[in-house]
């Protein structure tokens, strides 16, 4: 190759690099070398994650276990509640301790760490029952999210509100802090899971280019990614497909003048449909594939006087905003909850006559969409 083309080649190469590199995160080197000197000085570390765990959450937790263990640490995961079956396939998923089921082994194992590291929430109080277990546990703390607003006491907080998962965040910060090596096929494996759930299976928030650099990474470590596609998502039951065509069939509700969707499931639907959790993963995302609607709320009676509240949007549509202000919730633009304590009808009741607050953020019929 001449040198001239060459040079146009590295030009051309370095523009694009420049133009597409504007979502990667910036973590300062401070912080890097802080988290590297807290891990090494650690060896019973603690990792906990929100409530109702998901991929992002449990994923990170896991991924970084296994790069401790690696380091020769002891690492204990501890989620509030259970992780949903289809994420139990995950390398030592079954090692999990489950605050709900141990209340007193997972007590006296945040008594003993010496750092506990947060993942995968913003505030305290999304890790539920585990709140007093950690605030009595006299170790060293690290923050680790890409929620806004984090609020979580720790001695170090890394935030980036900017990444579609933790998974992705945390395998950079263990790439800056010289621990790459140390993360094998398992961890990989937990860290792609997150990575793959928190955007839809690349769907949405997919768009930096790093995201596929570390994909090439952890595919460099042996990862099956079309196996983890698999046994992440090919795990219904007929009841749970039965459910989620009953709440599309049955419980849809359209307001296209308001781009709004809601589906709500009452307790005594979700008993007799035979709804175990989980079941309900990812059906919020449905009415999004209708053009014209950018606004989905699910909305599921968990207890007579508990409905948990899912959102979800695309484009401009804030619905943490939303959860924020109405649902004593929050998240992210396109992906929030938060709870309500009302009738499901009332909760019903509530959003309608709230969306008319949020047309502003409808996008402009006027304004031809671009052609990609
Ligand atoms: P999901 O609808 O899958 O339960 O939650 C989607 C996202 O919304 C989560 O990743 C989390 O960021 C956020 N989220 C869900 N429920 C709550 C909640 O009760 N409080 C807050 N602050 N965020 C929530
Ligand atoms: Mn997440």
């Amino acid at each position: 190759m001449n040198s001239e083309i060459r040079d146009l080649m590295r030009k051309f190469v370095g523009k694009y690099r420049s133009m597409s590199s504007t979502q990667s995160i910036c973590i300062d080197d401070r912080q890097i070398s802080r988290l590297r000197q807290m891990i090494d000085d650690a060896r019973y570390v603690c990792i906990t994650c929100h409530v109702s765990p998901d991929g992002d959450a449990v994923g990170s937790s896991l991924g970084l276990a296994h790069m401790l263990r690696a380091l020769g640490k002891v690492a204990v995961v501890i989620t509030p509640d259970a992780p949903a079956k289809n994420l139990m396939c995950l390398p030592g998923a079954q090692d999990i301790l489950v605050g709900s089921h141990h209340p007193d082994a997972a007590a006296r194992s945040f008594m003993r760490a010496d750092l506990i590291v947060c993942l995968d929430f913003n505030e305290m109080r999304r890790i539920d029952r585990l709140v007093p277990m950690v605030d009595k546990s006299p170790a060293a703390r690290i923050h680790i999210d890409h929620h806004l607003d984090p609020t979580v006491p720790a001695d170090l907080v890394i935030s980036s509100p900017a990444s579609s998962s933790t998974c992705l965040l945390l395998f950079q910060i263990l790439e800056k802090a010289g621990l790459a090596c140390m993360i094998g096929r398992d961890s990989a494996t937990c860290i792609y899971t997150g990575m793959m759930t928190d955007t839809g299976n690349f769907s949405y928030n997919a768009s930096d280019p790093d995201i596929y650099r570390v994909i090439s990474e952890l595919l460099g470590r042996g990862i099956d990614k079309d196996e983890i596609y698999r046994r992440v998502w090919f795990t219904s039951t007929v009841q749970r497909m039965k459910l989620c065509a009953f709440a599309i069939l049955e419980k849809m509700q359209l307001y296209p003048e308001h781009g709004l969707a809601i589906i709500s499931l009452s307790r005594q639907e979700l008993i007799e449909h035979g709804y175990t959790r989980g079941d309900t993963e990812s059906l919020v995302n449905q009415p999004l594939a209708l053009p014209g609607i950018v606004w989905s709320v699910f909305l599921r009676q968990d207890e007579d006087d508990y409905i948990k509240v899912s959102m979800r949007s695309v484009g401009d549509f804030p619905v943490n905003q939303v959860c924020h202000d109405h649902f004593g919730g929050g998240g992210h633009k396109n992906a929030a909850g938060g709870e309500s304590h009302a009738s499901l009808e009332d909760t019903i009741s509530k959003i309608i006559g709230l969306a008319p607050s949020y047309d502003s953020y409808l996008p402009d019929p006027a304004t031809p969409k671009s052609n990609l």
